[in-house]
């Protein structure tokens, strides 16, 4: 094992989770390198062509607002990409230009197939050898872990993460399996490309009204929806329960055997498995799924394991988007500071401009309400 295969801080995944929290690491002067399977930004070079953000960008930092899909808090997407819903490749544009301002320690092409801890040291087996390390950060996303088990025969659908553009898709018709925000914009990328669209949502989410954005649809979604409501057969609460297939058919069958056909394959958009099958081990799970994690974001199971990004939880609280999320990389980044001795003076000194700028949540009581209108 080379001298740089043994750092003190080592971060799976150069997506906004890794980078983000890297960014204060090397602010803080600490020894970490960033492992990423493929490129900088990939899951979103994978998303399909079609797809824009949801949550919007806009350039309010100078007011103590920043950009809603930043990172740091003194850059924003809307400023360096010149567009309000960036597309996937758009932003793998931004978290490119980011970590090269930062020069950021990414090693590219690095595939992390497991991790053991052993004594005080985590020893993460990859593509190119064993790399070892006393801190691990977790930000391996979700996206390239797709659920391929919500229901009998889902093998036989194309996964949403699948789909490199929709304009691709053969045939005028198709079946999308899950109402939430992947089903809905498959939906209405299918429909502006002609195609007639069955959307079978075992919700109802176009009637669910919650303020958090985490459980339910987003303005933006929906504003999509409503242009091409008129071209499509919404079917809420109907749970898919299997697809066969019969001649050149797709049947897919519901819980109350109703049954819909399709010549094409189904699009499958029920949601991901997650990066954590990898180091599960490592971690206790909530009833729901979710990682038991400390207040500091660290696995209560494996001392020194840390995790970031959208599968962070605490209670009701879910850190799924990235405006969310990047209120705890500071956290993070300051406990493994506090651990490696780095000085109070220094710490305050690099925080306080996260913490200026709504970048640094501690106090999680303020995140599980109704706002009042
Ligand atoms: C359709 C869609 C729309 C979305 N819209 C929004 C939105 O508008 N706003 C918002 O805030 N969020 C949105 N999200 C969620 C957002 O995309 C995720 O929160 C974000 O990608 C998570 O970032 P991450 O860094 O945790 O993971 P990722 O972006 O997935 O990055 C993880 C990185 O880790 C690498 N990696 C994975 N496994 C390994 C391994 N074993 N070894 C080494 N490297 C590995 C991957 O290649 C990847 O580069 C959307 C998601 C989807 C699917």
């Amino acid at each position: 094992m080379g001298k740089e295969q043994e750092v003190d801080v080592i971060i799976v995944g150069a997506g906004p989770a890794g980078l983000g929290v890297a960014v204060i690491l090397k602010k803080l002067g600490l020894n970490f390198l960033i492992l990423e399977k493929d490129e900088i930004g990939s899951s979103f070079r994978k998303w399909p062509k079609e797809t824009k953000f949801i949550s919007p960008s806009f350039t309010g930092n100078f007011f103590k607002m920043v950009d809603l899909n930043a990172i740091t808090p003194d850059t924003s997407p809307a400023l360096s990409l010149l567009t309000e819903h960036p597309t996937g490749e758009d932003y793998a544009v931004y978290l490119e230009g980011l970590s090269s301002y930062y020069d950021l320690p990414v090693y590219k092409g690095v595939e992390v197939h497991s991790v053991q801890k052993k004594g005080g040291s985590f020893v993460l087996a990859t593509s190119f050898g064993e790399y070892t390390c006393t801190y691990l950060i977790w930000a391996a996303g979700e996206y390239q872990y797709p659920n391929r088990n919500s229901f009998q025969g889902s093998d036989l659908c194309m996964h949403y993460s699948e789909v490199a553009s929709f304009s691709d898709l053969e045939g005028d018709e198709r079946i999308v399996i899950g109402g939430y925000e992947s089903g809905f914009d498959a939906t209405a990328n299918l429909v502006k490309e002609g195609k007639t669209v069955t959307l079978l949502d075992n919700e109802n989410y176009m009637e669910l009204i919650k303020s958090d954005s985490s459980y339910c649809l987003s303005p933006f979604t929906r504003d999509r929806i409503h242009e091409v409501m008129a071209h499509l057969d919404y079917e809420p609460e109907t749970h898919v329960t299997s697809v066969e297939k019969e001649g050149a058919n797709y049947i897919v069958k519901t819980k109350y055997s109703e049954t819909f056909t399709s010549a094409q394959s189904p699009i499958d958009c029920t949601g991901f498995a997650s990066s954590l099958v990898l180091i599960n081990m490592l971690f206790l799970f909530s009833k729901d799924g979710y990682p038991l994690l400390n207040e500091d974001d660290e696995s209560i199971e494996t001392k020194n394991l840390f995790l970031v990004g959208p599968q962070v939880k605490h209670e009701n609280a879910l850190f799924c988007f990235i405006y969310k999320y990047r209120q705890r990389f500071a956290i993070v980044a300051e406990e493994i500071a506090r651990r490696k001795k780095i000085s109070r003076r220094t710490i305050d000194k690099v925080l306080t401009e996260y913490k200026d700028n709504n970048f640094y949540l501690k106090d999680l009581s303020c995140c599980d309400g109704e706002c009042a209108c």
